[in-house]
């Protein structure tokens, strides 16, 4: 039996006729860049994550980057981000010529200490950007508190948790705004790329209207230095139907995800913790072992297919470099990236599968 890590055909198969109809309207509709797709699925999206705005946009990249603009960061500000996350966390904190301030996770739950960000702040401190990593949501009431302290903005970087929930209500405007990526591995993963911003904030949402636009409200009227970055229609009609099945394909994951903790629950790996407060959207399922490397060969010749999420953290990337970050800096980020396995979960990942991928855990490990 070969298991592969992600099956995103399977999805495209189940919802085929929808999918094909939805495409096929925006063809027939001869209208191509924004308008009623787009519009209809800001709508959905937004009352979908219990907030009152959202703008779609072309990426997740750009989501956070026109969001921390639409925050005013810009040249010579600092970010507080986490040290554990995807680098376009980082990148797009960058990308405003600001400087990324990393930050330690907590080790059992992933995402940014709380207890930790306040030694990060400086006088330059303009935003703190939480991850939901994993699918499982930061701590936001002492992150919130936190920011209200010190006059800071809270951006919460989204692409992981769609439909997650923290304190019972969905990620989507906890924070000043929400960044989220369509990338097609997503759990609310487009046909191609694609992202967007919730917010409850009015003003912060048409400021990315506009950045979005080429810095325009009146075609040809340019008020500011704008992007272009607008979720295409195709993309948004695909994802008006994969709305719709999110919260099905979500238990589905949550499912396999309490298959894996009670068929592991003595295996010897670090399993996911789940705080009581926490809805998760298991995107991911990680686990925690000291020779992962070893591991993940013996799984991948048992014909399981494991990723690995991410094997080098933002700080040790060439890309940073010239920040000079050493090894030792960020010592839970770095054992995480040591040591951590992704194994097969998604909405397409049969029963059978999570019984063979347990089994051979238990057989390895
Ligand atoms: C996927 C992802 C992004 C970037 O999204 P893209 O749509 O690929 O640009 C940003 N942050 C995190 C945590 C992600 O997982």
């Amino acid at each position: 039996m070969k298991i592969s890590f992600l099956d995103l055909k399977a999805g495209y198969l189940e919802l085929q006729p929808e999918i094909d109809a939805a495409i096929k309207r925006v063809l027939d509709s001869g209208w191509y860049i924004l308008g009623e797709e787009v519009d209809a699925f800001e709508q959905e999206y937004a009352n979908y994550c219990e907030a009152k705005q959202c703008v779609g946009v072309a990426n997740g990249l750009d989501a956070l980057h026109l969001a921390l603009l639409a925050l005013g960061v810009g040249a010579g500000d600092e970010v507080i981000v986490p040290s554990n996350t995807y680098i376009a966390t980082w990148l797009a904190v960058s990308q405003c010529g600001a400087t990324p301030i990393p930050v330690e996770p907590d080790a059992r739950t992933y995402n940014i200490d709380p207890a930790r960000i306040e030694e990060a702040i400086t006088s330059r401190t303009k935003v703190i950007l939480p991850v939901h990593l994993y699918g499982q949501p930061a701590d936001m009431d002492p992150i919130l508190l936190i920011a209200r302290k010190y006059g800071l903005k809270v951006l919460e970087d989204g692409a992981q948790s769609h439909g997650a929930r923290y304190k019972g209500r969905r990620i989507g405007a906890h924070g000043d705004v929400v960044a989220w990526s369509f990338y097609p591995g997503k759990n609310l993963g487009a046909y191609g790329d694609g992202g967007a911003i919730t917010t409850d904030d009015a003003e912060i949402a048409e400021r990315i209207r506009v950045l979005r636009n080429y810095g325009s409200r009146v075609k040809y009227v340019n008020d500011v230095r704008g992007y272009n970055s607008r979720l295409d229609p195709i993309q948004a009609a695909a994802l008006r139907v994969k709305l719709k099945v999110l919260d099905t394909w979500n238990a589905r994951r949550a499912e396999i995800a309490s298959r894996y903790q009670t068929g592991l629950a003595n295996v010897g790996l670090t399993l996911p913790f789940v705080p009581e407060w926490a809805e998760p959207a298991w995107h991911l399922y990680v686990v925690q072992h000291p020779q992962r490397d070893a591991l993940q060969k013996k799984l991948g010749e048992a014909g399981v297919g494991t990723l690995i999420h991410y094997p080098i953290p933002p700080h040790l990337q060439q890309a940073y470099a010239a920040a000079g970050f050493i090894q030792g800096h960020y010592p839970i980020a770095e054992q995480i990236a040591n040591q951590c396995l992704s194994l097969p979960i998604g909405p397409h990942v049969q029963a059978e599968a999570v019984r063979v991928v347990i089994s051979k855990l238990q057989q390895f490990v």
